[in-house]
């Protein structure tokens, strides 16, 4: 019989997706690496097992713990997903800009769900940081994973998205192109390509207008689960060799692109990493590989990128073009 025990050996060995239409004009190879054919849905599934189980080996874990932790969503599903089939309780803090659709996934799943507002600073009590702070002091048995500043973040990069890229190309990716939020995926799997490679594989980051990473202070964007107001502890920015800014629009208008003519349907980090895959690959020859890695699928954003209305309400449409036709129109 072919089975598998547990949602738990399914985290990681996601597949590589050429992408097809959207790199009309291109010469280079562009990859997709499609995270979420992971079993919570993105490729948060891979730290969630790798911070889990090096605080059950450190002893910061105990049976009957408490795992407390400020994510936007995807992070929480591995969370709640692993410690479901391991016996530990769930408590997360989101900021308010979450979709409902994410957070409603995180109580399917069984975790207690506390959400906070988004237009406060990092340092005001009821900053998602600060409230998840708290919980950890008042909880007993609580542990805080921390993505922000845990090694096991880009570690469980190292140790399997940068190896499977590295096998899956055969050795022949030349660019690496993902999001920054945490900067984990970046950092752990651009390292081990790097080391792989002696330094031929470049990597490239791309960022939301605004954040940090591309030199901005933060100022509010729409795409989720990418850019910061802060430097995490998990970004190694040694490893980056480039960043590149993207708009809110391009990136929403390249995530509808990818459902339509790709069939991926992804989320507003993909549609972004996928922009800053292309302007790497526009330059390049026949021989280059570029490997975008796509974080998480479109099904929690249905009501925002995939809805014509709203995305008429921030101008991301062109010409207004709503096409949701209404009986008798057609
Ligand atoms: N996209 C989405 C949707 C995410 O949830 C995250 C994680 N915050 C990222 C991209 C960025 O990944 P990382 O934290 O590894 O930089």
């Amino acid at each position: 019989m072919q089975y598998h025990e547990s949602m738990i050996e399914l985290v990681g060995n996601t597949p590589l997706l050429k992408l097809n239409s959207v790199t009309d004009g291109i010469q280079a190879t562009v990859l997709a690496k499609v995270e979420y054919f992971n079993p919570g849905g993105s490729v948060k599934d891979r730290i969630a097992l790798r911070m889990i189980e090096s605080a059950e080996e450190s002893g910061a874990l105990r049976p009957g713990g408490v795992i407390v932790e400020p994510t936007s969503g995807n992070t929480g599903v591995g969370l709640a997903i692993v410690a479901q089939q391991k016996g530990y309780r769930c408590l997360f803090v989101c900021p308010d800009k979450v979709s409902m659709d994410k957070i409603n996934v995180l109580r399917a799943y069984g975790a207690e769900v506390v959400v906070c507002p988004t237009a406060v600073d990092p340092e005001h009590p009821d900053s998602y940081y600060n409230v998840s702070d708290r919980l950890v002091r008042e909880t007993p048995g609580a542990w805080k994973p921390d993505q922000y500043s845990n090694p096991d973040n880009p570690r469980s990069h190292y140790e399997s998205t940068g190896p499977e890229l590295w096998q899956q190309t055969e050795g022949r990716i030349t660019h690496f192109v993902a999001g920054i939020g945490t900067g984990g995926t970046i950092s752990g799997t651009g390292r081990y390509l790097k080391e792989i490679s002696d330094g031929a594989v470049r990597v490239v980051g791309a960022d939301p207008e605004g954040s940090v990473y591309s030199g901005g202070s933060g100022r509010p964007y729409l795409v989720e689960g990418v850019g910061e107001d802060f430097w995490p502890d998990a970004y190694d920015r040694t490893v980056t060799d480039e960043i590149v800014a993207v708009s809110d629009k391009d990136s929403f208008q390249m995530t509808r692109r990818l459902a339509k003519e790709e069939g991926l349907l992804v989320g507003g980090s993909c549609g972004m990493a996928v922009v800053g895959a292309l302007e790497v690959a526009r330059g390049l020859g026949p021989d280059d590989v570029v490997v975008v890695l796509l974080p998480d699928s479109g099904r929690g954003y249905l009501s925002k990128i995939f809805n014509d209305e709203w995305m008429n309400d921030y101008g991301f449409l062109e010409e207004g073009g709503a096409s949701v036709a209404r009986v008798g129109d057609v």
